[in-house]
């Protein structure tokens, strides 16, 4: 077993490194849509990331990628994410539907969906959640009910993740009632501005904007389904282990980790160095180390995909790990700045660029979103280590 990156893959990352010097500069960065917890949202550099050919790295060459594999595709996440490049736009479509589409999708639905995401001209929000479904997603109740060539879809979803700036939406519906709940779904992938689409705004306390969604006799035709009707329940799991399994939710908290890193340098208190206090040190390096941890899940669950294999219960348990250590990080660095923890970027005291309160506020919903940390350790529980469900 070796833990390195070959040379094809440092040079991979180098390249990407010289793209995002010459893109990323501070006037560009100044013009970025930022919302906290939405992501950083720019359909200009997702085009241009289209253009340079970094969307989908790790997609057959067939589809617009460049035929690496998911290590590849790993490492050009974490650089672009710890980089604080705004994929927002793209990176769902392209993280899990994209794949899913490969799968699942007809000749039409592939020519058609996947060089426009390739493009950084498409935005795919995902429509799963509903008021009683999260956990429990095979209890979802939107109906999609066959009229002639169309299905016409009633019901709601809540909590959808840019809605209101995406274009499309990946919907689970159920097509029949009378089966056991999993057996009865199917998904449909169309624009999010039909007639009978209404979106409103969702706040969370991290000042973040989501949606819920409702469908009034939305009219989709048969061709925008993807995959077999009464099957969605497979294509939503397979598309939740590629949710899971990125490593964004290390790379985005650990700008605000370095910070830290940065604080315990500079600052002293009652005369002595932060970063001399055995308390403060010790604390940043078991973040460190457990970092590292949850940055080789990632890629051990990348380098599974690359062996053909799907990891499930992997991916849960990266997300788990992943999105608890961003936590940690956020309660880490309010210990660490006491009063000045609440200042934002407005303030001119504010330290590690106002992001510790802004982290923790952010950083708790990671542990909800794309299934529940409980959710994730049920699943390592009865997957991983075969106990009974
Ligand atoms: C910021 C944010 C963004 C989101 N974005 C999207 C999106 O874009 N699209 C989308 O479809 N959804 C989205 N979601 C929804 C998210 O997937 C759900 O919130 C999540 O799956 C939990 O479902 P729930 O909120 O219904 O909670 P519930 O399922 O009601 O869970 C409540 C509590 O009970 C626990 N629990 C439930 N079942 C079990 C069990 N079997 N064993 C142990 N504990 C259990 C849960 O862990 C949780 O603590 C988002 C959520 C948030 C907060």
């Amino acid at each position: 077993m070796e833990f390195t990156f070959t040379q094809e893959q440092q040079a991979l990352r180098q390249e990407l490194a010289d793209f995002l010097d010459r893109e990323l500069t501070p006037e560009f960065m100044a013009t970025v849509d930022y919302r906290p917890e939405e992501g950083l949202f720019s359909k200009e550099f997702s085009r241009k990331m289209g253009q340079a050919r970094w969307i989908g790295v790790k997609w057959p060459r067939e589809y617009g990628g460049r035929g690496v594999g998911p290590v590849e595709g790993t490492m050009v996440t974490e650089e672009l994410v710890s980089r604080r490049a705004p994929i927002g736009y793209h990176y769902i479509s392209e993280r899990q539907f994209a794949p899913s589409i490969m799968q699942v999708g007809t000749t039409e639905q592939k020519a058609f969906f996947l060089p426009r995401i390739a493009r950084g001209e498409m935005g795919i929000a995902i429509g799963y959640s509903e008021p009683n479904a999260g956990s429990d997603l095979a209890n979802l109740q939107t109906r999609a009910t066959p009229d002639g060539d169309d299905y016409i879809i009633n019901g709601q979803k809540v909590w959808t993740s840019g809605a209101h700036r995406l274009d499309y939406i990946w919907l689970a519906t159920r097509t029949n009632p009378d089966v056991p709940k999993h057996k009865g779904l199917s998904v449909f992938l169309f624009p999010l501005d039909l007639p009978g689409v209404t979106i409103r705004p969702l706040y969370t306390m991290a000042g973040g904007r989501f949606n819920e969604v409702f469908f009034d006799n939305v009219r989709v035709p048969r061709t925008c389904m993807m995959g077999e009707k009464d099957q969605g329940w497979y294509v939503v799991a397979v598309n939740l282990d590629f949710e899971r399994s990125g490593i964004e939710r290390l790379a985005e908290v650990r700008p605000v980790f370095e910070g830290l890193l940065e604080l315990a340098r500079k600052v002293a208190r009652d005369g002595q160095a932060l970063a001399n206090m055995p308390l403060v040190r010790h604390r940043l390096a078991q973040l460190e180390i457990e970092y590292q941890i949850g940055r080789w899940m990632c890629y051990r669950v990348a380098w599974l995909q690359s062996q053909g294999k799907s990891p499930n219960y992997e991916s849960s348990m990266s997300k788990a790990f992943g999105s608890e250590w961003g936590q940690r990080v956020a309660q880490a660095g309010c210990q660490l700045l006491g009063l000045y923890a609440p200042l934002t970027r407005e303030s001119r005291w504010a330290q590690v660029s106002g992001e510790v309160a802004q982290s923790a506020l952010s950083t708790l919903s990671d542990t909800i979103r794309g299934g529940t940390s409980e959710v994730q350790r049920n699943i390592m529980a009865q997957r991983g280590l075969g106990l009974p469900r």
